[in-house]
């Protein structure tokens, strides 16, 4: 397994101050914007958010949409009906059971619909600074890659994996490095690894020497 504070290291060099990517001013908007980015980008995401916390600037006024209306406008992200179903419940239960707030809760959170673990982490980390460690797609990618995790570990030994590598106070920011490197740096295609400085360790470019 590569060093990990070589990777800390790298990673604070390259990404020396990673903040969320998803665009919002209200917590609740997090937690959608969240939901909506799972098989997206964030980047798309913030395009069609854009519009929906424009039009419907706050939770009850979102509550009042219908599903149609949601749908039309978050169609460009793909799963747009499963994904304004969930909306309208989410929405409903937070107004619900919470007075419209994102609670700091993590059972209750985890069993919204669209929210699973991964999304839970991101919000109780980012809304609330509790220290979580997401495991995306990035994140179980460069883990494999690095040797902090192994090929066939699920992701939540990933998770299980990281947090005990890295320091507790660490988590939230490495979290977030590792989800730019893994979205700019060391992408699923065509990783730049020829400028990358962990490459003498990475287990991805010695299996391409392996094979080369
Ligand atoms: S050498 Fe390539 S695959 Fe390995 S961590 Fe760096 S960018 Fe990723």
């Amino acid at each position: 397994m590569m060093n990990k504070d070589e990777i800390v290291n790298y990673l604070n060099k390259i990404i020396s101050n990673p903040v969320c990517e998803l665009n919002y001013s209200k917590d609740y908007e997090l937690l959608i914007s969240v939901m909506l980015s799972a098989q997206s980008t964030d980047k798309r995401v913030n395009k069609v958010t854009e519009e929906l916390y424009n039009k419907y600037s706050n939770i009850y006024l979102l509550n009042e949409a219908s599903v149609k209306e949601i749908e039309t406008i978050i169609k460009p992200i793909g799963t747009y009906k499963r994904k304004s179903f969930y909306i309208k419940e989410i929405v409903a239960n937070l107004i619900k059971d919470w007075d419209g707030r994102v609670p700091r809760d993590r059972n209750y959170l985890e069993q919204l619909p669209g929210i699973g673990r991964k999304s839970t982490n991101v919000v109780l980390a980012e809304l609330y600074n509790l220290p979580t460690i997401a495991v995306d797609t990035h994140v179980t990618r460069i883990s494999k890659r690095l040797g902090l995790a192994n090929e066939n570990d699920s992701v939540r030994k990933i998770e299980e994996k990281l947090m005990k590598i890295f320091p507790q106070k660490d988590w939230n920011k490495i979290n977030h490095q590792l989800i730019l490197f893994g979205r700019y740096y060391c992408k699923a295609r065509n990783p730049d690894c020829e400028n990358c400085l962990l490459k003498k360790d990475c287990i991805r470019t010695k299996k391409e020497t392996v094979k080369n």
